[in-house]
């Protein structure tokens, strides 16, 4: 299908799910949801298809300001995987997670652990630009977060570095804040499937963050080395 076609189908099926999600609110209509699908939400999809999925997605109010749904860009089959929080203005422009001013910063660190953004994955907790670069709401990290899980669950990075507390506490389900957290593997457990082989987390400062306080490089780089130093051995 070329671009063109396609960006018109994802427009319809967008048009479709934001009538049948006003019919679903309203109680015109009842989903009928399997307890597996509730589990594990789609675990029918290729990244391929998980990505056109969320092309479309209308599931939460971030939809309505949106100019790209950004899900996600590299190596399906990489060791490592690096998850931020949200797409900003940039990102949201370009389709392309991490593409602005902390996006060159996140690039500059992976070639200083000599690899290349196409040897890694790169994504977001959040598909779409919450508007103002605002926090993202705890309703919509849960809404949105299906299409992270199942992006782990495709690609089973052996080290996933979460940049910042949201993606950190998300992927950790907890509440400690970043600087408490980094420094340190954690054990990945959510996973949909359980056969997936075992994921380490390592949280570290989000790029952005780096912007405003140079001096916590040090810290992202000593965690690099860690997770350089890990995924030799792995
Ligand atoms: S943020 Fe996620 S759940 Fe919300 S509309 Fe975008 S893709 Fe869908």
């Amino acid at each position: 299908m070329d671009n063109s076609l396609r960006e018109e189908y994802l427009n319809i099926v967008a048009t479709v799910r934001e009538h049948v999600a006003e019919q679903l609110e309203f109680g015109f209509l009842e989903a009928e949801t399997s307890e597996d699908e509730k589990e594990h939400p789609f675990s029918n999809l290729d990244l391929s298809a998980l990505n056109d999925d969320a092309q479309s997605c209308v599931k939460c109010g971030l939809h309505a300001e949106r100019n790209s749904v950004v899900f996600g860009v590299g190596n399906p089959n990489a060791d490592l995987m690096f998850v931020g929080e949200a797409p900003g203005a940039d990102e949201d422009k370009q389709g392309e997670p991490f593409v602005g001013r902390a996006g060159k910063l996140l690039t500059d660190i992976i070639k200083a652990m000599k690899l290349t953004r196409e040897d890694v994955y790169i994504a977001n907790v959040l598909k779409c630009r919450p508007p103002g670069n605002r926090n993202p709401a705890p309703d919509e990290v849960e809404t949105c977060s299906p299409y992270l899980l199942r992006q782990i669950t495709l690609i089973q990075p052996k080290i996933i570095v979460a940049l910042g507390s949201f993606a950190a506490q998300m992927l950790l389900d907890t509440k400690t804040g970043i600087s408490a957290l980094r420094g340190r593997f954690h054990e990945f457990a959510l996973a949909q499937q359980d056969d997936n082989a075992p994921t380490t987390v390592m949280p570290t400062y989000h790029p952005a963050y780096l912007l405003r306080n140079p001096s916590a490089k040090r810290d992202v780089w000593e965690d690099m080395q860690q997770v350089m130093a890990l995924l030799n051995d792995k």
